[in-house]
């Protein structure tokens, strides 16, 4: 997998490839991350990148170097983590990396510390001294789920990156297209025909953050209908107004049911396009 892969081709990716092609990675980079698997990937492959032995494209995925630290044997790879049962890493194990710092590495260019566990304050306060003072050829790559546990002086001698879903494009905009391609839908759902509605959910191409978005408006959109239905307020928007008329009750609840059901699927990580097929089928049904 490269970064691209991991993270996503977005800002983040953009800049730490251009880093990392340039050679000026920065001495300490700190990855942040609510997922977990991701910022740990990521970790990973920078560190890989550290000691990749090509002096073209970084990873070369087929030096010596990228196949160790791939397996995770890599001997200028040192992953400094939670030991005895603790709840994070200590000023022990910090002491202990930092004594270590100090000595050559075995065959890569830099030797790379990562950190992927919880830090207590003590131990970023060690950590502090090296990287306000790093030794020649070390790197330190660290991952966090928020950037707030760690100590500001810590952040402020580290590059911080962040890795976000919504770094691709700004949330407005996603907002903006969410509600737009569900709006689509909502128009189409009634129509007899059944091209506009494939079209439409076709237009959520591969993307799970907008088809989460797009399912949330579509589920709005069935209960205000449904609501209509009942209370009459006689409401404005053209695609709800079209769903109260054009379908039954049974119909709408059907639609919010289907729609509750393509989020769940989503959260589970399922094929996009057999989502959008199953999910035109389902609406299709529910018409009857
Ligand atoms: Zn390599």
């Amino acid at each position: 997998m490269s970064l691209k892969d991991i993270i996503g081709d977005n800002e983040v990716c953009r800049q730490l490839t251009a880093l990392t092609d340039s050679r000026r990675l920065p001495h300490a980079v700190i990855i942040e991350s609510r997922d977990r698997n991701k910022a740990k990937a990521a970790v990973k492959e920078l560190a890989k990148i550290s000691v990749c032995g090509s002096e073209g494209i970084r990873p070369c995925n087929m030096c010596s170097s990228c196949k160790k630290a791939e397996k995770g044997i890599h001997p200028d790879i040192y992953r400094v983590e939670i030991t005895d049962k603790k709840q994070a890493v200590g000023v022990g194990e910090i002491r202990e990396m930092i004594a270590s710092c100090y000595i050559k590495p075995n065959e890569a260019p830099v030797k790379v510390y990562v950190i992927n566990d919880k830090m207590t304050a003590e131990a970023q306060n060690a950590l502090l001294k090296i990287l306000e003072e790093p030794p020649r050829n070390v790197r330190f790559i660290i991952s966090c789920e928020s950037s707030t546990a760690m100590l500001k002086t810590v952040l402020s001698r580290s590059a911080l990156f962040k890795l976000r879903e919504d770094t691709q494009r700004t949330s407005d905009e996603s907002d903006e297209k969410a509600e737009e391609i569900a709006r689509e839908i909502a128009e189409a759902i009634p129509k007899n025909t059944e091209m506009p509605l494939l079209v439409s959910v076709g237009k959520l191409g591969k993307d799970k953050v907008l088809a989460q978005k797009v399912f949330e408006k579509l589920s709005e959109y069935a209960s205000l209908a449904l609501e209509e239905k009942f209370l009459h307020k006689g409401i404005r928007q053209n695609h709800i107004a079209g769903l109260a008329h054009s379908l039954r009750k049974k119909s709408l609840v059907s639609l919010i049911d289907v729609t509750a059901r393509a989020q769940k699927m989503l959260s589970q990580n399922c094929n996009m396009n057999l989502l959008a097929t199953w999910y035109c089928a389902q609406i299709r049904q529910s018409r009857h």
